[in-house]
């Protein structure tokens, strides 16, 4: 049997007109013979839209009801999918999550998938030729519903196809692929044909929300080939695999850039042996994820402590550096979440020097001021006031030279 995963974004299935087209588009890939198991994100905002309900009652909800919540909204564009399928005279069902079952850990609202049993999966597909699966969700050995993280459909489209070992998974989206910079950002940014798992994982953990990190991490890990297409229009679209040995490599193949992080200082705490692991500790132990961190020295033996965190998290952090500065006998905490983060991504970078200061160059020339840096082989990030987010992303794919295509 010949079975290819397809997994349509929000926008994809926001409303009957856009669920119809996917339909038609499902129709399509039944016609050549395959069977196809079908992933579904909730219609449009939904997901947004559940989570502002549950914050609306309380902001300390208990996460096990949050992912009672906001699994509904997959299992609504799924149902609604398999209808249209069946409409036009393709036999399909909806299975959720604890039907498969998908299993996975206890880590409500970021749960990590465990295990996939496909026989019921296959089983099915002897008979019918579309499963539509809510995407973002499973379930627990305690029969607990769970949810993957913002954007985990992605995540449930690579792991299906995984462990189906599918002849492709396709990712539909609202544009036409990964481009060298989010086009809604930069309207020069340029389609790629073809992204390293390497630099995926790069743009997705520093921002570029077209893929999530986890399903990128999954499909590099089971070397599986990922293509990235538009539910709007024909195309090629992306295809997101192993680096091949290509001789002529760009330096910089992508920008990424959010806005969804706060920075927060501690000023003043002793500089002595072990005080970023007494600041950063009680963080992590509260479960907040630090990104950019940077420790300054000043000369009375004192230093400023800076990291930035999810929005999302900055109260919670805040507190906690709080109760740390009066234990440490540190001074003032202040938070800022008018910042931004700009990648800059890469493989070329190994073999070039200077691609830093091309980028601090081209920074300072559009007097774009920079408050923290962070750098790993392939990756350069920079910190900047957030509105000068879109000023940095286009000086910067224009001195990059990311709209030319690579001479080989
Ligand atoms: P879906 O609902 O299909 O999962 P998402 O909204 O999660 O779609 O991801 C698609 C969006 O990702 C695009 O609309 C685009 O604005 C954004 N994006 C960010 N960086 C990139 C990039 N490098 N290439 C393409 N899209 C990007
Ligand atoms: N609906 C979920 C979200 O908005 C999952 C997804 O779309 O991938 O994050
Ligand atoms: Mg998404």
């Amino acid at each position: 049997m010949s079975i290819i995963v397809q997994k349509f974004g929000g926008t994809s299935v926001k409303d009957i007109k856009r669920i119809q087209y996917v339909a038609q588009t499902i129709s399509k890939e039944i016609e050549t013979g395959k069977k196809v198991v079908v992933v579904v994100s909730a219609m449009g905002k939904t997901t947004n839209n559940l989570i502002e309900l549950i914050e609306s009652l309380d902001k300390n909800y208990v996460p096990h009801e949050y992912d009672v919540v906001l699994s509904t909204g997959e299992q609504v564009s799924a149902g609604l999918l398999s209808i249209a399928l069946n409409k036009i005279g393709i036999t399909s069902k909806t299975l959720l999550g604890w039907q498969i079952p998908l299993l996975t850990d206890e880590n409500y609202n970021t749960a990590k998938i465990i295990d996939i049993d496909v026989r019921v999966i296959r089983k099915k597909l002897q008979e019918i030729d579309v499963l539509v699966i809510p995407g973002f969700q499973g379930v627990t050995e305690q029969k607990q519903i769970t949810t993957l993280g913002r954007g985990g459909s992605d995540t449930t489209g690579v792991a299906l196809a995984v462990a189906l070992k599918a002849d492709e998974c396709q990712i539909y989206t609202d544009v036409d692929g990964v481009f060298t910079t989010d086009p809604r950002v930069c309207d020069k940014a340029r389609l790629l044909k073809e992204v390293s798992f390497e630099e995926m994982l790069e743009l997705s953990s520093s921002g570029a929300k077209v893929l999530q990190l986890r399903a990128v991490e999954y499909a590099s890990k089971f070397n599986l080939p990922l293509r990235v297409l538009s539910s709007f229009q024909e195309g090629e679209g992306t295809l997101v695999q192993e680096e091949k040995n290509i001789m002529e490599r760009p330096i910089v193949s992508g920008i990424s850039s959010i806005d969804s992080e706060a920075k927060l200082t501690i000023r003043g705490v002793p500089d002595v042996p072990g005080v970023a692991a007494k600041i950063l500790s009680p963080i992590s132990e509260a479960g907040i994820e630090v990104d950019v961190i940077v420790q300054n020295i000043s000369a009375d033996n004192n230093t400023d402590f800076t990291f930035t965190v999810d929005k999302s998290d900055a109260n919670k952090a805040e507190d906690i550096l709080q109760k740390t500065s009066q234990t440490l006998g540190g001074g003032s905490i202040e938070v800022d979440d008018e910042i931004a983060k700009i990648s800059i991504v890469g493989r070329g970078m190994r073999a070039h020097a200077g691609v830093a200061s091309k980028m601090f160059q081209t920074l300072a020339k559009n007097e774009i001021n920079i408050s923290m840096i962070t750098t790993s082989e392939i990756k350069i990030s920079v910190v900047i006031k957030k509105d000068e987010m879109t000023k940095a992303v286009k000086a910067l794919h224009n001195a990059f030279d990311l709209d030319k295509e690579l001479d080989t």
